[in-house]
């Protein structure tokens, strides 16, 4: 898979700009806020549907500007694809690919992928519980379309409740519509359950396998997936599964209605990293933080490899600079097959590492060199 060429019109601090790129390596260099996030920030746009930085389309629009345009060209399965997204203009957001119309952000997915790792990311480790799930999310996203719509429609569902909890205080009527929500919900979360659990154990060997490489088969890294307490096997079969969920959701409903929050399901699933027996979130040191979570990126990579047969595109944000030498050398040998897009500061020696275009951003304007 990899992304031939992009065209940025009136998106971000890009006016007008196409780009055509090395099907192996890309370093995007320039100095501070230049465009070299946004650029990245585009293609995860072309491969979601929606930025990673923030919900609202509008500010991705250049400012004093309508509406923008993105377009990608893209080799995937032997085949090229154009994939076009247009928000703004006082319209809906129009999603096509080869000029058919497509509904959901899955159909972007179909013919492109990203694994975008920034320094935020070097942080997944030490976060709390929804950095790990946003990660398990976004990648399960790209992956699998039933996912994606089980997660979005679980979304509707817990902001809809917590509503319901909010508000029932001052009508107690609206009591009597959680036994409908939390069906809903179980039925929902049981599918999230499903696929993350299958997706937890995958990333366990492959994240496991690269940290042990990267920490010079010194340290062990274990993952497990922590989902709701009455939850005896996430593998078991979706009635089981519902089941226990609403076995949780009725020993939490006091506690729900007087906390006024949704307390019961799969929206407080965490990961928990282990290092040599230990708990990464309270433990880890630096160094090992930053290796587990460059594993657990890597190990995302392995997995949509696996899973779609191709490498996805691999978006680092400034990362390479802020691994010491030993590692960067690991990342860059790792990357072997599959595209990879670099963006790093002017002073970094990096592009002198690295084969492939260099491009230069200044001022919303990318230059090859
Ligand atoms: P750094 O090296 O600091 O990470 P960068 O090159 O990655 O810098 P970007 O995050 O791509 O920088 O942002 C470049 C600039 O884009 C910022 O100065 C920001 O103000 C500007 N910008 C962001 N959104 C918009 C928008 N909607 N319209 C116009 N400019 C914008
Ligand atoms: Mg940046």
């Amino acid at each position: 898979m990899r992304l031939d060429e992009i065209t940025l019109e009136d998106f971000r601090n890009y006016a007008s700009q196409k780009v055509t790129f090395d099907p192996i390596c890309n370093v995007i260099c320039g100095e501070n806020a230049q465009g070299k996030t946004n650029l990245l920030e585009a293609m995860v746009c072309l491969s979601t549907g929606r930025s990673h930085r923030t919900r609202a389309d509008r500010e991705l629009i250049r400012f004093e500007q309508e509406g923008y345009r993105l377009e990608g060209s893209i080799h995937t399965r032997n085949r090229d694809f154009a994939s076009h997204i247009e928000a703004g203009f006082g319209k809906k957001k129009k999603i096509t690919v080869n000029q058919v119309p497509v509904k959901a952000a899955a159909d972007l997915s179909a013919v492109l992928n990203t694994i975008f790792f920034c320094p935020e990311d070097l942080q997944l480790i030490k976060e709390g519980a929804a950095a790990r799930r946003r990660f398990m999310d976004s990648s399960l996203c790209q992956l699998r379309p039933r996912y994606a719509a089980a997660l979005s429609e679980y979304q509707r569902l817990h902001e809809h409740k917590t509503r319901i909890l909010r508000d029932c205080a001052d009508r107690p009527d609206l009591i009597a519509t959680l036994p409908d929500f939390n069906l809903r919900m179980a039925e929902t979360g049981a599918i999230l359950i499903h696929y993350r659990s299958r997706f937890v154990r995958m990333l366990a060997a492959y994240a496991s396998a690269a940290h042990n490489e990267c920490s010079g088969g010194k340290e062990q890294l274990s993952i497990q997936y922590k989902t709701v307490k009455t939850v005896i096997d996430p593998f078991g079969d979706h009635k089981l599964l519902v089941m226990q969920l609403l076995e949780h959701q009725r020993a939490h409903h006091y506690a729900e209605v007087s906390s006024r929050q949704c307390l019961s399901g799969p929206h407080k699933d965490d990961l928990e990293v282990v290092i040599d027996g230990l708990i990464a979130r309270s433990y880890a040191s630096q160094g090992q933080t930053r290796t587990a979570a460059l594993s657990l990126k890597l190990a995302a990579r392995e997995i949509h490899k696996e899973i779609i047969g191709e490498y996805p595109i691999l978006l680092l944000d400034d990362v390479l600079s802020e691994l010491d030498p030993k590692r960067q050398e690991y990342v860059l040998n790792r990357i072997g097959s599959g595209q990879v897009f670099i963006t790093c500061c002017e002073e970094d020696r990096l592009h002198s590492l690295l084969k492939g275009n260099v491009y230069r951003v200044k001022n919303g304007v990318v230059t090859r060199q």
